[in-house]
């Protein structure tokens, strides 16, 4: 396969697994270049791509820019705090009146779930989700997957624990659906209050002991408890949530065998995961930050070489 099977990257639930397999090799191609001292390439030098973030973000924001920079496209970014937006102009006519400004592609984050969906149907240029709401992060499950690839070897037949907030974890549904289609196993692990009750559906397992979730796993993604979208407390305390799923060196220590631990960032040091182990050997926090780079030039340049000159 030679192009995507698809003309946006909306969700993982949209991608073939031959998809994933094109995007990580030439996310090779491209990790190697970011470790030259020159650390771009021409390639869309003719291409505007448009940053839209209507949610916060650090990370993500400065991993699309930077890839998106380092293809030699044209960067314009764009944040809710200081736009339009505020004084009540609607989403289509903030995109579009990006759009008449001559732009290719857009990258957008967006508190709305499927606001990706709903912009990929109402204008002609590329989309990008980079985070809807709780729903889906798909650029994240990418790089997350490759990162697993790149220190097992392989996704296929590896266990997988996403271990925290699966209610409000966009992070977590994209993994769900890219490890699956790569031939992952994949387990949930939190407190009940914070697993949806479809998620076994969706064919995961299910646990609620940590210890358990981690003596069946190979890989453990730990996630952050997503405060800014409880409205009610879904656990008595921090210091309960730390006790029942925080990552400490003990519990590492305890297993008869080593793991991959994962994290997507933000970290909240000392509540789902200890410095001591967050800053370990077994974990590939930061590779996951530097593959980012190499993943979203990756998506970005097959995405452009679908748009028609
Ligand atoms: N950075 C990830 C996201 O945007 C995870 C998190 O915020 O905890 O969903």
């Amino acid at each position: 396969m030679s192009e995507l099977s698809v003309d946006h990257l909306l969700g993982i639930k949209y991608l073939k697994p031959e998809d994933i397999q094109l995007i990580f090799e030439t996310a090779d191609h491209f990790k190697e270049v970011i470790n030259r001292p020159i650390k771009k390439v021409p390639s869309l030098r003719d291409i505007t791509i448009a940053n839209l973030f209507f949610e916060n973000s650090t990370r993500t924001r400065l991993s699309f820019e930077l890839a998106e920079k380092r293809l030699s496209a044209d960067v314009v970014n764009f944040s809710a705090a200081s736009s339009s937006v505020k004084k009540g102009e609607t989403l289509i006519d903030t995109v579009n009146n990006i759009l008449s400004m001559k732009v290719d592609m857009v990258v957008m984050r967006h508190p709305n779930p499927g606001a990706g969906v709903f912009l990929s149907k109402h204008v002609d240029a590329k989309i990008v989700n980079a985070g809807d709401g709780a729903h889906e992060h798909p650029t994240q499950a990418l790089l997350d997957s490759y990162s697993i690839r790149e220190r097992l070897g392989e996704v296929a037949g590896k266990k997988v624990v996403i271990v925290g907030d699966i209610l409000h974890s966009r992070v977590a549904l994209s993994n769900i659906f890219a490890l699956q289609l790569q031939g992952a196993e994949v387990m949930v692990c939190g407190p009940k209050t914070l697993l949806p009750k479809y998620i076994q559906q969706l064919g995961v397992k299910v646990e609620t002991n940590l210890i358990k979730a981690l003596e069946w796993c190979d890989v453990a993604n730990m996630l952050r408890v997503q405060n800014e979208r409880m409205e009610i407390s879904y656990f008595p305390s921090t210091r309960e949530y730390t006790q029942q799923f925080g990552l400490t060196k003990k519990i590492v220590d305890s297993l008869n065998k080593e793991i991959v631990i994962m994290h997507p960032g933000p970290i909240n040091r000392g509540v789902e995961i200890t410095s001591d182990v967050a800053d370990s050997e077994q974990a590939i926090i930061l590779d996951q930050v530097e593959n980012g780079v190499a993943v979203r030039m990756a998506v970005i340049y097959l995405l452009a070489s679908k748009i028609k000159r």
